[in-house]
């Protein structure tokens, strides 16, 4: 069972507790997004660890959060949910105008696997 950590909870208290993007608001859901980028460089620059799932502080925030605290919360980073870190992800690079509609997916009646 998962927890809202007291970590977690001061910082989305200072950077917000809903997506900036959308509104979503299920703090599981929900982490702090480097605005410009490059947050996965820059926490495994923080913590070699951060991409190790099998050790603790491997994956999830709380290093992270704890790191914020520390720094004052600072500039550049934001609460996005996991939808809009995706999203986000998929389209740095080519601006956000590359949304296609479903209805506008080509129909691929032949999948070569
Ligand atoms: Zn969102």
């Amino acid at each position: 069972m998962s927890s809202l950590s007291d970590g977690k909870r001061l910082v989305l208290e200072h950077y917000g507790r809903v997506c900036s993007r959308c509104g979503f608001s299920d703090w599981r859901a929900l982490w702090i997004d480097h605005i410009n980028g490059g947050g996965n460089k820059h926490r495994a620059e923080l913590f070699p660890n951060w991409v190790n799932r099998d050790k603790p502080g491997g994956r999830g925030g709380g290093p992270f959060y704890t790191w914020l605290i520390k720094q004052g919360f600072p500039p550049g980073y934001q609460t996005l949910c996991a939808n809009c870190s995706c999203i986000k992800d998929r389209t740095e690079g080519y601006g956000e105008g590359d949304y296609v509609p479903p209805d506008d997916w080509p129909v691929q009646l032949e999948m070569t696997l």
